[in-house]
């Protein structure tokens, strides 16, 4: 009684489609076409996404002014992109970014202020 297959698993299991034509013939496309996906996968693994970044204390040089941000770097995944952080001066005596150090938070030491995009951003998203 128990024992009987029900009637619609046994066709299944006997009209099984031949798919391994289509399988093969897959796999060459892969082979063969595959040269340029491959290429650009590798381009757009080689350019790092920088703005998210974690926030430093960025110290002067020359003037010794210490403040929280990071110093402006382009990411060249969104070299369009802007935040509100990012200085490219100091704001004390604007001497270039060149004389800016990033120095980490350490331990315990958090930021206090919260990073953000300031450029129009309803154009592109996040891509
Ligand atoms: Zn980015
Ligand atoms: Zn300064």
């Amino acid at each position: 009684m128990f024992s009987r297959p029900p009637p619609a698993a046994a066709a299944a299991a006997k009209s099984k489609p031949p798919e391994s034509k289509l399988a093969l013939r897959l796999q060459k496309a892969r082979q063969n076409g595959g040269g340029g996906c491959g290429a650009a996968a590798v381009e757009a693994k080689k350019v790092a996404c920088i703005c998210h970044r974690p926030l430093t204390k960025i110290i002067c040089r020359v003037c010794a002014h210490i403040l929280e941000g990071r110093v402006m770097r382009k990411c060249h995944a969104h070299p369009n992109h802007l935040y509100l952080l990012d200085v490219n001066a100091c704001p004390s005596c604007k001497v270039n970014q060149v004389w800016l150090e990033e120095h980490p938070f350490a331990g315990d030491e958090k930021p206090t202020k919260k990073n953000r995009r300031i450029d129009d951003n309803d154009a592109m998203d996040t891509e």
